[in-house]
């Protein structure tokens, strides 16, 4: 699977889907939101960006990645009381 992005763009930008018949054409962003394309199959104005449906290209999907860590350093703080406990101890024994 390797992409070129020259490719990329020429396959997914200004490329829309009809959501009637899944037809793709080729149309300027701008006139598609102004509703003056239609689809040249069943004349439909409901258009899709065809690059929504993006799958499985790696890096795309930065949403996935786990997120270790968190519940590591809880243990371990039942030492500071003790310690606190044996501070005046010591001053005591200086004098
Ligand atoms: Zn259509």
């Amino acid at each position: 699977m390797t992409k070129f992005k020259e490719a990329m763009n020429r396959l997914f930008t200004n490329m829309f889907v009809c959501r009637r018949c899944k037809a793709k054409m080729r149309a300027d962003p701008l006139k598609v939101r102004l509703g003056e394309i239609k689809c040249r199959k069943c004349q439909a104005k409901q258009l899709r960006p065809k690059h929504k449906e993006v799958k499985g290209t790696g890096t795309a999907a930065p949403g996935t990645a786990p997120a270790a860590g968190g519940a590591k350093g809880a243990p371990g703080a039942k030492g500071a009381p003790a310690a606190k406990t044996s501070a005046p101890a010591a001053k005591a024994a200086k004098k």
